[in-house]
């Protein structure tokens, strides 16, 4: 009776979400079609399902994102579609897959240990109560001669198999030994793309929030720690200029020069587009403006031909340090007000802030 009742109210509830569903869908499906329509973006799955999030707004970096591409992009190209459907969704499917298929691996492993071990278990058992059985029987004095010759025998040959029966499970083990190890590294790839971006190979948003929260963690009272938030100035030019491909080598060289500026006790990271994060435990306002100074300094000077053509880059640069009672979020806000006041200076510059 009472698994009627359930099944009964289960039945309620997805019938009453499967009407809201509906209700959802149909409601967002009537505004996302003239919406794409009037901008000219093709009705293709992945705009359908970039869009359908953009309305539900589930992921503000998607809706950052798909703003800049429609104040930006003049047409909404299918490499534009695949450019931000595969940052938001291929990877994170492809990792899953990974995931789940690195789990059955493990569980088939455990399983044939288990099986193994088992075994090997019932057959050590059996070898140990052939050797009390028989040495009992010596005690006694109950065994001729001839019979201690067969019992010797038998006992070499249990041995044997008891001997045969471990290397054949040091064999096992060994094997599941290099298939972990083959899986272990497969994680540890796993968690690098899961924390790497893929086009500058800098940490990614996703790890620097962790990072962060680390660092916060971590801070004695008199510790320092800066933030350094940097944005190409006019890439939107560079783009329209070059080509996107140009805009992306561009991006990756930055990233080099950050990288290399950060060192070992710093962490660089992209931030979005075409800005970066420099995040700099230790650090003070000193330290970190000379440091933010520099790498602005090493751009504009790195010298980007193009069929010929010299390819100006600067790049402008907010930076924060620590309060007492800060989160990541006031240190970050901070610095992207110092950044936007760099930015309505002239460019090309670094600025603290100065709240
Ligand atoms: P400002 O000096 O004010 O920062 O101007 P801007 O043109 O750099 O800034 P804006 O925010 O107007 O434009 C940023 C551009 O960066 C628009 C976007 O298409 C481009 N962008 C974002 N991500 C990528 C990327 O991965 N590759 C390339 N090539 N361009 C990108
Ligand atoms: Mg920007
Ligand atoms: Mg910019």
């Amino acid at each position: 009776m009472e698994a009627n009742f359930q099944s009964h109210k289960e039945s309620i509830d997805d019938v009453s979400r499967f009407n809201e569903l509906m209700d959802i869908s149909y409601d967002l499906a009537k505004k996302l079609l003239p919406f794409l329509a009037r901008r000219r973006i093709p009705l293709i799955p992945e705009n359908y399902r970039l869009f359908y999030d953009y309305f539900l707004a589930t992921n503000p970096e998607l809706n950052r994102q798909l703003n800049e591409a429609l104040q930006y992009e003049s047409l909404f190209t299918p490499s534009v579609s695949r450019r931000l459907y595969s940052a938001f969704y291929d990877m994170d499917e492809a990792k899953a897959a990974a995931i789940t298929k690195m789990g059955e691996r493990i569980g088939f492993i455990s399983q044939t240990l288990e099986k193994n071990l088992d075994y090997s278990l019932h057959a050590t058992g059996h070898f140990h109560q052939v050797l009390s059985e028989s040495a009992d029987q010596m005690q006694r004095g109950e065994m001729e001669a001839t019979e201690i010759r067969e019992l010797v025998d038998s006992l070499l040959c249990e041995t044997k198999t008891a001997l045969d029966n471990q290397s054949d499970l040091a064999e096992k083990i060994e094997d599941s030994n290099k298939v972990i190890a083959a899986l272990t590294a497969e994680l540890a790839d796993q968690t690098r793309l899961a924390n790497i971006d893929e086009l500058t190979q800098l940490y990614n948003r996703r790890w620097l929030s962790q990072r962060f929260t680390t660092a916060l963690a971590e801070l004695a009272p008199n510790d320092y720690l800066s933030v350094a938030l940097f944005d190409l100035d006019r890439f939107k030019n560079i783009n329209d200029t070059w080509g996107h491909a140009i805009g992306d080598r561009v991006l990756i060289l930055c990233a080099k020069i950050l990288k290399s500026f950060a060192g070992d006790n710093y962490s660089a990271c992209r931030f979005g587009g075409e800005e970066f994060l420099l995040l700099c435990p230790g650090a003070d306002l000193t330290a970190v403006l000379k440091l933010a100074d520099k790498i602005r300094k090493k751009i504009q000077e790195t010298q980007i031909t193009i069929r010929g053509e010299n390819v100006p880059v600067t790049i402008s640069c907010g930076v924060s340090v620590y309060r007492p009672g800060d989160e990541a979020s006031d240190l970050l806000g901070r610095a992207d007000r110092a950044l936007y006041e760099a930015k309505n200076a002239g460019r090309n510059r670094v600025l603290a802030s100065k709240e």
